[in-house]
């Protein structure tokens, strides 16, 4: 009788009951204390002498990995580095890295991964918000920070480390990692998550995919997105192996499939574009190649972006299975995944992973009707911290659960979905400003406060646009009197604070941005012109 108008359940009891609680029933009791270093220690008692790591004619066995990340986190512990503490990891894909990230967290330390490929006035905007301890990098920098230069290190044969190991592996509440994302007022924010999230996502994977021993995961992604940690932790926790694509990248298809075939990689992960740039690469053709070597079964996990039905249907017909996974890095990587059928005619988010809830609620916080679009809420094991020193933004995106128990907190992902009547989730796209591009998580208000800070303009709207070859970002310029920046100068200018993936690839002037009724720029206005016409 106390409760206020707008919190009263509009939903009929029983498909208040579906949407909230028997579709959410996705509990698993999982060991507790769970963690990366404990269920790896666990795979290196069972088999010492199985691959861990392949990189190139580099193979580690388990006991090998073993005891290079037990040298690497001696050498961080005499250096000050222990629980609590946050190690930046600015190394490409490399057994060295996946060494890097063992021995930070037997330190009871969190790793920061800051992408080499990235403009260094960026990976200082990261370091300077961050303040980790140390960076391990490749080799000696001029970097104003505490650094670990690997190459003056011999992981493989130094003196026997000593122990400086904490005992006690980490807690669930230990920090795992912290990864940065765009931020929509032009500050790049840090996500941080903890062990037990980490932990949950890779045994419910796990569960999912059936993950073991004979599983070879092709790692792919750049350390610095999240789906990484699925590429790189999951076979190490389950006994598999990790195929490490050091000297090719993403964008090289036929390079990647090349690797597949000759290091018999079992598991791929890629966004939608990767997987298109495989595609055309001729993946899952039948032939052998020059080497003589014919395609293994493949198993796709797309994820990161949101999958077109037509390149499902190729991809599925492909490889023996496709998983699409969606999730915010606030969730920890994936919070729902979808199995797809043989020759799919529709494409979902599946359901959410074992410990996680998903929601679809209105403006006001209440359940949408099954069918109905609202905004994507996620609860449960998954959820990060928060985000790393901003209490205010935290507050703001992870909310108190209303369906949960008391202390639970809710994500409110920004992404427009609803539920199907079987209770599989459908994605709608987003309710802010945030795009993809290319894989890259951006927000639109970024583009536009690192666009203002150019002296020549004095305007600048950003949008995503739909093209034959992908989506490509256009930039909406008002310049100040008298200047006429060219393009050239102005991609320049973003490419010293920008990832290059999101730059925009057109600038086109205008004499006044348009604006809607409230007052604010009318992105919807600029993303419906003509670019022909400009
Ligand atoms: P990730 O690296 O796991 O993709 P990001 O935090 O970079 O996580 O991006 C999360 C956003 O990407 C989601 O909120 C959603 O908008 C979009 N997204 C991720 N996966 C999917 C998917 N499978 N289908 C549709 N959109 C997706």
């Amino acid at each position: 009788p106390d409760r206020p108008v707008a919190q009263l359940p509009v939903l009929p009891a029983d498909e208040l009951d579906r949407v909230t609680r028997e579709w959410n029933d996705t509990g698993r009791a999982y060991p507790e204390g769970a963690s990366v270093p404990t269920l790896f220690a666990a795979r290196v008692a069972a088999d010492p002498d199985a691959p861990a790591v392949v990189d190139g004619a580099r193979t580690l066995s388990y006991a090998q990995l073993d005891a290079a990340a037990d040298r690497l986190a001696a050498l961080l512990g005499r250096r000050g580095v222990g629980p609590g503490a946050l190690v930046a990891v600015a190394l490409d894909r490399s057994w060295q890295a996946v060494v890097t990230l063992l021995a930070v967290l037997r330190r009871r330390a969190a790793y920061l991964p800051v992408d080499p490929g990235h403009p260094p006035a960026r990976r200082e905007l990261v370091l300077a918000d961050a303040a980790p301890a140390l960076v391990v990098t490749p080799t000696a920098t001029g970097l104003a920070w505490p650094t670990l230069a690997l190459d003056g290190v011999d992981l493989l044969a130094g003196p026997a480390p000593t122990p400086t190991t904490p005992a006690a592996p980490p807690t669930a509440d230990d920090l795992a990692y912290v990864l940065y994302t765009s931020g929509s007022t032009g500050r790049p924010k840090g996500v941080a998550v903890r062990h037990g999230a980490l932990a949950n996502l890779l045994l419910g994977v796990r569960d999912l995919l059936g993950s073991g021993p004979t599983h070879r995961w092709l790692h792919l992604t750049s350390l610095s997105f999240d789906i990484s940690t699925v590429e790189v932790f999951l076979p190490l926790v389950t006994g598999g192996r990790v195929v490490v694509a050091s000297t090719v990248g993403a964008l090289d298809g036929a390079g990647v499939l090349r690797l597949v075939r000759a290091a018999g990689v079992t598991h791929v992960q890629a966004t939608p574009s990767g997987w298109r740039v495989l595609l055309e690469a001729g993946l899952g053709t039948p032939a052998p190649d020059a080497a003589g070597l014919t395609p293994t079964p493949l198993v796709a996990v797309a994820g990161g972006e949101a999958l077109p039905v037509a390149l499902a249907r190729d991809l599925r017909a492909r490889t023996t299975r496709l998983i699409n996974g969606y999730g915010p890095t606030e969730a920890t990587v994936y919070a729902t995944m979808a199995d797809l059928p043989a020759d799919p005619d529709e494409v979902t988010i599946g359901r959410p992973l074992p410990n996680v809830r998903a929601y679809v609620l209105d403006g006001s916080g209440r359940p949408t009707p099954i069918g109905v679009p609202g905004e994507l809420h996620l609860a449960g094991a998954g959820l990060a911290a928060g985000y790393l020193g901003r209490d205010d933004r935290t507050a703001e995106r992870f909310v108190p659960d209303p369906f949960g128990r008391p202390g639970e907190r809710l994500y409110r992902t920004g992404d427009r979905g609803r539920f199907l009547p079987d209770g599989r989730l459908d994605f709608l796209g987003r309710t802010d400003d945030q795009v993809k591009i290319r894989g890259h998580r951006i927000e639109l208000g970024e583009l536009d406060a690192r666009l203002l800070d150019h002296p020549a303009v004095a305007g600048a709207a950003t949008v995503l646009r739909p093209d034959a070859d992908g989506p490509r970002l256009v930039a909406y310029l008002v310049t100040r009197a008298g200047t006429a920046p060219e393009p050239a100068d102005l991609r320049r200018h973003l490419a010293t604070s920008l990832p290059q993936a999101v730059l925009p690839t057109d600038f086109v002037p205008l004499d006044r941005l348009p604006m809607s009724p409230n007052g604010k720029i009318d992105r919807a206005a600029l993303a419906a012109r003509d670019l022909a016409v400009d």
